[in-house]
């Protein structure tokens, strides 16, 4: 296939490599980043995009996405798929599907789990929202990319679902590091928290496979500094688009809402930006109730 790829950043780089290793065609343009091995530079993203059959984009948020749609729509070739998996608002996402369905293409949102490791090995899971026709179109680049993408509704469906996997994560984190923090002031062994907790109902993804505490269960970012891993701020950014999200559908998420005014003290005002989301574990472990 040809493939063109915009956004070529921590995520875009090693997905868009990953595509090229499987022997597609692929013309890569990012404003900064280098085109990985086997990718192809273009000078601009329209003309990236001229001549592809599959337009994927990886990009940091909706407002840049809806910049860069608007140079690439009128570029496209007839029949072309774009495939945005940058996670941005639901908004966006819709407004993207709609003005490429005016020009005749169709797209699908498609952000994705599994972080800078799933995009290198290629087992990110993806979550689609658009026309079941574009997703099965796109399916084989899925299974190149990623081990798992499921279609979950009409265009927008993807980032809800990324969006609401998200607003768990970080309340599933936060709470995993504020029992840490109480186990330790109730003397109570971590490694024996750990044995507990993770085959009990309190497990969760947090403490089994990315355990704050370090030391503790499989290799985390806790085990090398909390250096990220997935960023503070970038979980901060997915639980504002939950915060949004809500707000414009009035959804009650108080649970949510206490999340994002969590990470947005931990990266504004503390020492959380540039350390993994993780790290809020050293930040309850310093203070007391008052
Ligand atoms: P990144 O900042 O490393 O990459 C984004 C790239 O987009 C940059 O290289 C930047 O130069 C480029 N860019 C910005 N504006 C552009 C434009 N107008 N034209 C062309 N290129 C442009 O970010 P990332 O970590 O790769 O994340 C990308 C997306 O994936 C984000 O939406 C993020 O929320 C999502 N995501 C990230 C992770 C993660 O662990 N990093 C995990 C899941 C989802």
């Amino acid at each position: 296939m040809n493939i063109a790829f915009i956004g070529l950043g921590n995520m875009g780089g090693p997905m868009a490599a990953n595509l090229a290793k499987a022997g597609h065609r692929v013309v890569g343009f990012d404003l900064v980043a280098p085109c990985p091995p086997g990718v192809a530079s273009a000078a601009s993203a329209a003309e990236a995009v001229a001549g592809a059959e599959v337009v994927i984009t990886m990009l940091p948020n909706g407002e840049i996405l809806r910049g860069v749609a608007a140079q690439i729509i009128p570029a496209l070739k007839s029949g072309a798929v774009l495939v945005d998996c940058s996670t941005v608002d639901v908004e966006s996402a819709r407004a993207v599907a709609a003005q490429a369905g005016e020009a005749g293409h169709m797209a699908i949102d498609a952000p994705v789990s599994g972080g800078v490791g799933g995009a290198t090995a290629g087992t990110l899971t993806f979550m689609a929202g658009g026309p079941a026709e574009a997703f099965d179109k796109v399916r084989p680049l899925f299974d190149i990319m990623g081990q798992k993408a499921v279609h979950c509704g009409g265009a927008g469906a993807g980032q809800a679902a990324k969006i609401c996997n998200n607003m768990i994560l970080g309340v599933t984190m936060i709470a995993t590091c504020e029992a840490f923090a109480l186990a330790d002031k109730l003397g109570l062994d971590r490694g024996k928290m750990f044995d507990v907790v993770s085959t009990s109902s309190g497990y969760s993804w947090s403490m089994n496979a990315y355990c704050p505490a370090p030391g503790i269960g499989p290799q985390s970012p806790a085990d090398n500094g909390y250096k990220p891993g997935f960023a503070a701020e970038l979980m901060l950014k997915d639980l504002r688009l939950a915060r949004q999200a809500a707000e414009a559908a009035d959804a009650d998420t108080p649970m949510g809402s206490l999340a994002a005014a969590l990470y947005e003290t931990f990266v504004e005002q503390e020492d959380g930006r540039g350390r993994d989301f993780s790290a809020m574990l050293p930040r309850f472990e310093t203070r007391g109730r008052s």
